[in-house]
């Protein structure tokens, strides 16, 4: 039987786009099933830093509790080009370290007008880092940037480009979603269905490049 995937996120918006993208490909666990998971401190700069941090962290916390399977961890945010890449890593904690999204979208808005900025150009990272809580994970031969290993543990980078303008619409999605314009500013990834979403998104975009490289 193959070992499950295991999503070692707590941002139950994560978990929710990760459960519909995998699903039918393998199975899947959450941390709700596995009880109270321990703080894993992002002290990282880097995307992958953290997302290595976040994987390896529940990894060890699970194989003390017996358990096997895929540990799977996501580390993402935004990066704005007119606040020269912020918040990036601090995406979550942009208006402060307890800070909800209407209140990062707020300080973003804020951020831009104190620069006389109404818009910028603007991507998401998502960086998704697999490991096990037992084997290393087996990677097929790649050279793309996009894909590291970290010792057992692979990495894999989505990125998806956009505007973020201080006007906001659309109610899907979560996080800076509302802000977030693509398609030469028609739309807001908070007005695109969840299907559309993961075929655009940085998420999406690491987790079919995961994969593609990833030997099961
Ligand atoms: P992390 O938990 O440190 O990885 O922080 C992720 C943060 O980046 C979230 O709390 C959001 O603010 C932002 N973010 C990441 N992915 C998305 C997305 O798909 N839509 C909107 N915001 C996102």
């Amino acid at each position: 039987m193959i070992d499950p995937l295991i999503l070692a996120s707590t941002n139950r918006h994560k978990v929710v786009e990760l459960e519909r993208m995998v699903a039918g490909s393998m199975p899947v666990r959450t941390m709700a099933e596995f009880g109270e998971p321990p703080t894993i401190h992002e002290t990282g700069s880097s995307f992958i830093d953290n997302a290595v941090l976040k994987a390896e962290g529940i990894a060890a916390w699970l194989r003390q509790r017996g358990e096997r399977g895929f540990v799977l961890a996501d580390d993402s945010g935004i990066c704005i080009d007119a606040l020269d890449g912020r918040p990036g890593v601090y995406s979550a904690r942009f208006a402060g370290l307890h800070a909800d999204d209407a209140g990062n979208n707020a300080h973003m808005v804020a951020q831009l007008r104190a620069i006389g900025c109404e818009q910028s150009l603007a991507h998401y990272v998502c960086v998704l880092a697999l490991t096990h809580t037992i084997n290393p994970v087996v990677v097929t031969a790649t050279d793309a940037d996009e894909v590291q290993v970290r010792g057992t543990t692979l990495c894999v980078t989505g990125r998806c480009d956009g505007e973020v303008r201080t006007t906001a619409r659309g109610d899907g999605g979560f996080g800076y979603d509302p802000h977030f314009w693509i398609d030469a500013r028609t739309r807001t990834f908070a007005e695109l269905a969840p299907a559309a979403k993961a075929a655009r998104s940085h998420r999406g975009e690491a987790l079919r490049r995961l994969f593609a490289v990833w030997r099961r």
